[in-house]
């Protein structure tokens, strides 16, 4: 049974006075809040606080996560700040289901150091001025193309939804484990040839990038999160051999969530 844990609300005031309801409600019905070795941890706030959650466990793939949504889109958040009654007796009851979602492992190899990052949405590959990126794509070792144009997005299906859906890229169902490889503004003329469409790939295919021309260095924004590195090898991006584990309330259902954040 998961007993003990933790609450990761954002700064937002309405997002601590919910904890502090959620924290006793918890204790009321015999969960203990505690801040180490705990087997649940709840994110309240958006989606980014949700990201910030998985980040700042580092990607811990031994304890179960879930979201109450507070206020803006919270895709990512299952749980809404009305149904936290419903939320603590399923719990209690174990009357939940578990999803296991992929994350993504990035390494960066430069010419003095390697790099090595995790996201749960995804990595977006740019030169670091923000001028054209030239990056040779790479899938398991057999050359695909020499991408031009702004840069190169590869997201997981959780965030297929986020940046990615912007890019025109396709969202993809949780229980997927895959990996899409979108384009951000491909350039296609006389000179230049390359793949405008986003490439869905198989779980075990490692994707390699690349620069070359007048790319070196590298804007790599990590589920937002810019980071700018210098002398560029190349970046080599798979899926985690490990899934997370989400807790899903047992009326949870993709299709409808698709339809209500997106539709309604
Ligand atoms: P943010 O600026 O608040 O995020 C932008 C929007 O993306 C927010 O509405 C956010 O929801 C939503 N979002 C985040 N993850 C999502 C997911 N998995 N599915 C559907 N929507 C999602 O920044 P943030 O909260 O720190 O989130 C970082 C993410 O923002 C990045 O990973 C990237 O996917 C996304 N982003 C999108 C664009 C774009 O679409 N042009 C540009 C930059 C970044 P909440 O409001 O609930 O947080
Ligand atoms: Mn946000």
């Amino acid at each position: 049974m998961l007993m003990k844990i933790k609450l990761f609300p954002n700064k937002n005031n309405d997002s601590l006075f919910i904890a502090d309801i959620l924290k006793d409600e918890l204790k009321n019905n015999g969960f203990s809040l505690v801040e180490s070795d705990y087997d649940l941890v709840i994110a309240i706030g958006g989606d980014g606080s949700f990201l910030h959650m998985v980040n700042s466990n580092d990607f811990n793939t031994n304890i179960r996560y879930i979201g109450i949504n507070n206020g803006t889109l919270g895709f990512l958040q299952e749980i809404k700040p009305t149904e936290l009654s419903s939320f603590i007796q399923n719990l209690k009851d174990e009357s939940y289901k578990e999803e296991l979602i992929s994350f993504e492992n990035i390494k960066i190899v430069t010419k003095d150091e390697a790099y090595y990052f995790k996201c749960l949405n995804e990595t977006v590959i740019r030169d670091m001025n923000l001028s054209t990126a030239y990056l040779d794509v790479f899938i398991n070792g057999t050359f695909l193309e020499k991408f031009v144009g702004d840069g190169l997005m590869v997201s997981t299906p959780s965030g297929s939804t986020a940046y990615n859906m912007s890019c025109n890229g396709a969202i993809i169902f949780n229980g997927i484990h895959t990996l899409q490889v979108t384009p951000i503004a491909p350039i296609n003329n006389n000179i230049y040839r390359t793949i405008s469409n986003p490439i869905v790939l198989p779980e075990d295919r490692i994707i390699k990038l690349v620069p070359t021309n007048r790319t070196t260095d590298i804007m790599l924004l990590v589920d937002g999160v810019n980071h700018l590195i210098k002398n560029v090898n190349y970046i080599e991006i798979r899926v985690s051999d490990t899934k997370l584990k989400c807790i899903r309330m047992n009326d949870y259902d993709y299709t409808n969530i698709i339809n209500d954040k997106f539709l309604n």
